[in-house]
């Protein structure tokens, strides 16, 4: 395992009871683990034709703006609900209990746009499905998804488009 990898920590019980936690804060704090990480995640992309970044709200933000300055595209970000000002697209997905929102700017992107989404943690994949539909909606042509922590057991790969390239930097 690269030193990096270290710097993801176990948090149990967070945030609810029986529920143990990635934690990519303290990769963050570190200049080189942040900085092997965004080498790592931007490296199967490098030479592929991209006009954006799509990265979800939050720590799809922090880890996309920095693949966006990496591989040399524009950053759009994908938000939880009434946060964006212009008019948006949305699209609704299921949680564990309940429902949730994400919205993308309708005027951000061309139609045909050639997109990366990206997100720091596939766990149930619903999130990265909702973003895959919204991206979508909005016209982009999705050329791939990019998490840098995959946990497989929570089976997320299992309903993900196979027409779309999904990279993940390290599974658990
Ligand atoms: P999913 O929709 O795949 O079940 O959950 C993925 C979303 O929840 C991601 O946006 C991610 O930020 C968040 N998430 C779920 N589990 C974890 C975790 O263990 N660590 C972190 N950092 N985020 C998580």
């Amino acid at each position: 395992m690269p030193d990096w990898q270290t710097l993801i920590r176990d948090v149990r019980d967070f945030p609810r009871p029986g529920v143990t936690f990635k934690d990519i804060t303290p990769l963050l704090a570190d200049a080189d683990g942040y900085a092997a990480a965004i080498d790592a995640m931007a490296a199967p992309w490098r030479g592929v034709a991209l006009d954006a970044v799509l990265g979800i709200e939050a720590r799809g933000f922090i880890l996309g703006a920095a693949l966006a300055r990496a591989l040399g595209t524009g950053f759009v970000p994908i938000r939880k609900p009434g946060k964006l000002p212009g008019r948006t697209h949305a699209q609704a997905y299921a949680l564990e209990y309940g429902s949730d929102r994400l919205e993308i700017h309708a005027d951000d992107l061309p139609p045909g746009a050639r997109v990366l989404i990206v997100d720091d943690v596939l766990a149930t994949g619903g999130t990265l499905r909702a973003a895959l539909a919204l991206a979508r909606r909005q016209g982009a042509l999705v050329v791939g998804a990019a998490v840098l922590l995959e946990i497989a057991a929570l089976g997320g790969r299992a309903d993900w488009d196979d027409a779309v390239a999904l990279e993940v930097t390290v599974g658990y």
